[in-house]
């Protein structure tokens, strides 16, 4: 074990291990997941206010306030997000093991299909298709889908909202058993949420929360960057903020990559 560490150090001081940052910029024009107000109470914005800026009230340091829903930005859902996980005493922010939390990830390229479609939902098949050309998903491993989202609309029509609800990518109820089949960690989409713009309307509805989190497994959203990594390879750490009883947290993801 020493040895491979030694090697990732080599790596990392000679700049043969890059790290690419898949983290979206945190702020108040962060876009926030709507629901529809009949049924849920939605998340404030991202708010910040200043404490002291090396003036009278702090002279030589400079601080905010902020505040934010857990679920905002680049973040971790964590299995007690959800009523299907609610009862795993290892699935809070504060509980569950660091081990999982880093890990290598599996990269599915759905970015031309998303492009063409942006309710494309990938399948069982469309994951298997891609072991074919990749290799199986090992236990364990992050699985993380790529769109490309925030490139293709913009940070202003990052909901991609109509009359007819938001439309954006995501997986279909099959895909993720699989996922659960494999025992992956976790599932991490580029998108508002782990879930398809349309999910709430799913025979099965919001496979990726009700699913996963029922499995004790973890999501990412507002994943950015995919496209640097490769299908195999990289290595992601993706450590929510340790919150007591936290249900996710806004975090930086980061990768390692063999440049
Ligand atoms: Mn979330």
């Amino acid at each position: 074990m020493g040895n491979v560490l030694n090697d990732l150090a080599d790596g990392l001081l000679d700049g043969s291990v890059k790290v690419v940052d898949l983290t979206q910029v945190l702020g108040p024009d962060t876009p926030i997941i709507h629901l529809p107000e009949e049924i849920a109470v939605n998340s404030p914005p991202f708010s910040m206010k200043e404490i002291s800026k090396y003036d009278d009230n702090g002279p030589a340091w400079y601080w905010n306030t902020i505040t934010l829903g857990e679920h905002t930005g680049t973040h971790f859902d964590a299995p007690i997000h959800w009523v299907s996980g609610k009862d795993y005493a290892d699935g809070g922010c504060d509980t569950l093991p660091a081990q999982n939390l880093v890990g290598p990830a599996c990269v599915i390229d759905c970015s031309v299909e998303t492009a063409a479609d942006p309710d494309y939902l990938l399948t069982a098949d469309g994951v298997k298709e891609w072991e074919a050309k990749h290799g199986d998903i090992k236990a364990g491993s992050w699985v993380l889908m790529r769109t490309d989202w925030l490139k293709l609309v913009g940070l202003e029509n990052f909901l991609n909202a109509d009359d007819t609800g938001p439309h954006s990518p995501g997986p279909t109820d099959c895909c993720i058993n699989y996922l659960i089949e494999k025992d992956v960690m976790g599932w991490g989409v580029e998108t508002v949420g782990t879930d398809a713009g349309q999910a709430a309307m799913f025979e099965t509805p919001f496979p990726a929360h009700s699913m996963m989190h029922g499995a004790n497994k973890y999501g990412l959203a507002s994943l950015t960057n995919l496209d640097q990594l490769p299908p195999t390879g990289a290595i992601i750490i993706v450590p929510p903020l340790k919150i007591e009883n936290g249900s996710g947290s806004p975090l930086r993801v980061l990768a390692m990559t063999a440049a």
